[in-house]
């Protein structure tokens, strides 16, 4: 059996072991957001920055171990790997990381709390480990990191130009608000609601114009991470 397809069908049988945690999220799609692409595999996205010059730089490998729909975004985009300047992870759950032996030896960006995961599910290693807090620039975005380790030890949130990419750590549903990722795929739901609630302060004062989550659509401005927050 190819591997996306091990993928699925281990995720079919999460979802129903997680019986309907999914039912009201709301469905991702392929689509372009200023500097911003969304590349859908099914039930879960990877993102390609367009950071100028160029370059690109890619937020999670995905869950397609041939990551076909990756090197097919690019190619619309004229872009080839060898254009990709890194990829970042926002944790190493499998559908995050199933992509990147397809993606060959390119640059890995990732907090060091993947390394157990990636070790164990992929041959990669991690080229730069990223820090709480740290910002990094390629080209002309400067991306930002926040540690969010209740959903798994490596789990980030990313702010790059009022652009957030929360991968796993919240998610929408059909109503357009903000709610967790399901239960069981979360190592501590507890931990998980307090990292929103730090980095809804931390972000206070910035200026948000999209919310990205790697299961469901995305929402525009913070106002319903701020309700979610508020209600907790
Ligand atoms: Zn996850």
């Amino acid at each position: 059996m190819r591997t996306w397809s091990r993928t699925f069908v281990l995720f079919a049988l999460c979802v129903t072991l997680a019986g309907c945690d999914f039912c009201g999220m709301s469905s991702i799609e392929g689509s372009t957001k200023r500097f911003v692409t969304t590349v859908p595999q099914g039930y879960v996205s990877s993102y390609i920055l367009d950071v100028g010059e160029g370059k690109v730089v890619l937020i999670d490998a995905g869950g397609n171990a041939e990551a076909t729909e990756i090197t097919d975004a690019l190619g619309k985009m004229g872009k080839s790997l060898s254009d990709v300047e890194a990829i970042v992870l926002t944790h190493a759950h499998s559908d995050h990381i199933a992509g990147l032996a397809a993606l060959g030896s390119l640059p890995i960006y990732a907090h060091p709390g993947v390394k157990t995961q990636l070790g164990e599910e992929t041959s990669a290693t991690l080229t730069k480990e990223i820090a709480d807090g740290s910002r990094i620039t390629f080209g002309a975005r400067t991306l930002e990191f926040f540690h969010m380790p209740g959903h798994s030890p490596g789990s980030v949130n990313i702010i790059v130009d009022g652009m957030v990419f929360f991968g796993d750590t919240a998610a929408s549903d059909k109503e357009g608000k903000v709610r967790l990722s399901p239960g069981f795929f979360t190592d501590d739901a507890e931990q998980n609601l307090n990292d929103l609630k730090g980095f809804a302060s931390k972000v206070e004062g910035v200026e948000v114009d999209t919310m990205f989550f790697s299961h469901s659509a995305p929402l525009t401005g913070k106002a319903e991470l701020e309700a979610f927050v508020a209600g907790l």
